[in-house]
């Protein structure tokens, strides 16, 4: 199923956008960025070293990124951080505030991490929590989530992780919100889809993040079958993590072949770059800015203005619109 021009047209007029400071019309969106993350910890969620940091460091070093985005153009941003990998949702409200960006994050629990968080639920309350941070709000504050997102072991997901992924699946679907996976891995994708329909999940809602490391012929497939695809590597220029391709050059041709073959309503792009990571010695080395500095000019002049915009802002708006049902 391929997304009409006119869905997404009709769409972004009215649509509204569930951000960490409340709700925002996509009338005010100027660019957006569909998977970033301000703060990633590593360590695991049942030692001290967890979110042990000097947050106010943190903050700092994430609104002067965040004012740089701004300064060319950015907005909005999608922030991927959820359970269990360092979600701090009164740090990133914060960030908004001096950057005047907004920000999307999500609910959703990051792999089995043994998280003391939800450790010993069914899959049912852990759907209601996720729910509840949809509809309610996070950690005890009015923050809601935007959307879910979920992610598993690349090889395919343990016994505890399709427990998550079905929790998962469950509050989206409950919610009408949008539902991201990390899956640089195309059959364990496939497989994860499988689990989220068989709880009644329409792929019209479902967002493929590292799509670009998978092959032009399994992204039109899944684009197909109504999700949306990101290419989250930009101004990566190596495969550190998972593969595919990475370089301008070949980012731009992937781009292009997928709108040719009239994909170009489902396709978001990002750098995925963490601004702090602890701890720090996991920081890698990318550039949230590159996009909208070099990568952008490239992209209008590979695909003409009106399309580069259809990409980096409308596609973001209607794939990460606020949950439908609530
Ligand atoms: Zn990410």
């Amino acid at each position: 199923m391929k997304k009409s021009k006119a869905r997404t047209r009709a769409a972004l007029a009215s649509t509204k956008l569930r951000t960490v400071t409340g709700v925002l019309s996509a009338r005010s969106v100027k660019m957006a960025m569909a998977h970033e993350h301000m703060f990633t910890d590593f360590c695991p969620p049942d030692q001290d070293a967890y979110m042990d940091v000097n947050w106010s460091n943190k903050i700092g070093a994430a609104v002067e990124s965040a004012a740089v985005l701004h300064a060319l153009g950015v907005n909005l941003v999608v922030e991927w951080t959820n359970i269990g990998i360092g979600r701090n949702v009164l740090a990133l409200r914060s960030v908004s505030r001096q950057s005047n960006v907004h920000f999307v994050c999500p609910t959703g629990i990051y792999k089995d991490l043994k998280s003391p968080v939800l450790a010993n639920v069914s899959i049912a309350q852990m759907a209601d929590h996720f729910v509840s941070e949809l509809a309610t709000g996070i950690d005890g504050t009015g923050i809601r989530a935007g959307f879910v997102k979920t992610s598993c072991n690349e090889s395919g997901a343990t016994r505890k992780e399709v427990g998550i992924l079905r929790a998962a699946a469950i509050a989206a679907k409950q919610t009408g919100a949008a539902l991201g996976f990390h899956g640089p891995e195309a059959k364990t994708t496939r497989n994860v889809v499988k689990i989220m329909e068989k709880e009644g999940f329409k792929l019209d809602r479902f967002v493929w993040a590292h799509a670009q490391v998978s092959t032009l012929d399994d992204n039109k497939r899944m684009a197909d079958r109504g999700a949306f695809l990101q290419y989250d590597a930009i101004g990566a220029h190596t495969d550190q993590f998972f593969g595919g391709p990475t370089s301008d050059a070949a980012m731009l041709e992937r781009l292009g072949q997928m709108v040719a073959g009239g994909y170009e309503n489902q396709i978001m792009l990002s750098t995925d770059a963490a601004v702090c990571i602890n701890p720090p010695e996991f920081q890698y080395d990318r550039d949230n800015a590159y996009l909208s500095r070099y990568f952008e000019q490239k992209l209008k002049q590979r695909i003409g203005a009106r399309r580069t915009r259809k990409i980096l802002r409308d596609n973001v708006v209607a794939a990460f619109r606020q949950p439908t049902k609530l």
